[in-house]
């Protein structure tokens, strides 16, 4: 909590995520694999434009058409069939109605997101917290590097172990996990990144070694 208070401090509260409803944080979290938010938006702008952004639509709307629309965003045909499989799921248990496929209790959403075809923890677990907001803490390449160079984790740890660490001490608080993510990508962005910039950063007085670092 002291390293969070330290990072709110410095950058305010996030606002994250950047989108507008359930759905279209469930597919910017699939199309921000690999790639930079505003590649993200144009890919997004441009189902919006073409009012793509339903899940009927998604899941109608032929293969190349959908790669063609999210182009921006990058590796735009294994992207279009990840969404692809997202969407056929959705639809089949649930139509339409994406608020309902996401209230479900957190293992069972974990358990089914983690059985679609390219969907890995950290996207299940952005689209678990961001779109259904639910408790569970989202760990990405910069939470890694942030607490493996405080000594906090080893290199061996597991994204499942790193996980465990950050809930088990935090308070479960949805808005909290929230924003701490949000902080911890703010911080790898502008400081803890392969070559760190500690001086300036918020988490400086914190004990660190850059060394620890293993980027690979
Ligand atoms: S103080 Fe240095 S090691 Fe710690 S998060 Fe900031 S940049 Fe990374």
């Amino acid at each position: 909590m002291e390293m969070y208070d330290a990072m709110r401090a410095a950058f305010g509260h996030r606002q994250w995520w950047p989108g507008d409803g359930a759905l279209e944080i469930c597919v910017g979290a699939i199309l921000t694999q690999n790639t930079n938010w505003s590649n993200v938006e144009k890919a997004i702008a441009n189902l919006k434009a073409a009012d793509a952004m339903s899940v009927t639509h998604l899941h109608k709307l032929p293969h190349e058409s959908l790669a063609e629309l999210i182009r921006p965003a990058g590796y735009y045909n294994i992207k279009a069939k990840r969404l692809k499989n997202f969407i056929a799921k959705v639809y089949a248990e649930y139509g339409d109605d994406i608020e309902a496929f996401l209230d479900r209790s957190v293992e069972t959403l974990r358990v089914e997101l983690l059985g679609v075809n390219g969907i890995g923890p950290e996207t299940a677990d952005s689209i678990i917290l961001y779109a259904a907001g639910k408790p569970t803490f989202v760990v990405d390449a910069y939470t890694g590097r942030i607490l493996l160079r405080h000594g906090l984790i080893s290199p061996e740890d597991t994204y499942e172990s790193i996980k465990e660490l950050c809930e088990s001490s935090l308070p479960t608080d949805v808005e909290l996990w929230n924003d701490f993510h949000a902080q911890f990508v703010a911080v790898g962005a502008r400081h803890c990144k392969p070559r760190p910039r500690c001086d300036g950063c918020p988490l400086e007085r914190f004990d660190h070694d850059i060394s620890a670092a293993l980027d690979g």
